[in-house]
């Protein structure tokens, strides 16, 4: 399987480094963003590393879309929000931070007012692990 030993998702693959772990399959991970836009933000990965949409494997793109559409439906049913957003960025200019293709869950609230450019702040880690517990509850 391609890896980069530099890279922070791929190091989560591996367990090098903790994550809060909500799913995964032969292909796909999902875990919690530790830097959430919203309360309930999480993240969706190929295991293998592939740099953005560009160049990632059609059948790898289809199993990150199917985890994707489990993940969004579990934070739906378990944090009820008032919308869910699905996001994916390539490139700096679309404020790509990791540059290990994932996708964005992102749960929202009516008003407020969340923009593309987000930012990293760091989340509660207590809320964090609460939060995935419940959405691992409901997957
Ligand atoms: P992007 O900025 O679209 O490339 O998204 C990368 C996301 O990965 C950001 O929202 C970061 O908060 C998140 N992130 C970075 N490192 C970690 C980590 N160790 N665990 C969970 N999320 C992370
Ligand atoms: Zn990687």
């Amino acid at each position: 399987m391609q890896t980069d030993k530099d890279c922070i998702f791929c190091k989560i693959v591996a367990g090098e480094i903790p994550c809060f772990k909500l799913y995964e399959d032969d292909s796909t991970l999902s875990f919690m963003d530790i830097n959430p836009a919203n309360e309930g933000h999480a993240l969706v990965i190929p295991k293998e590393h592939w740099r953005n949409v560009y160049v990632v494997p059609d059948d790898l793109f289809a199993a990150v879309a199917v985890s994707v559409k489990k993940i969004a439906q579990a934070v739906q049913s378990a944090l009820s929000p008032d919308g869910v957003n699905v996001v994916q960025a390539n490139g700096k200019g679309a404020a790509q931070s990791v540059e290990h293709f994932h996708v964005h869950v992102l749960p929202r609230t009516l008003g407020d007012e969340l923009k593309l450019n987000w930012g990293l702040n760091p989340g509660d880690m207590e809320r964090i692990k609460i939060c995935s517990e419940t959405i691992k509850a409901a997957l």
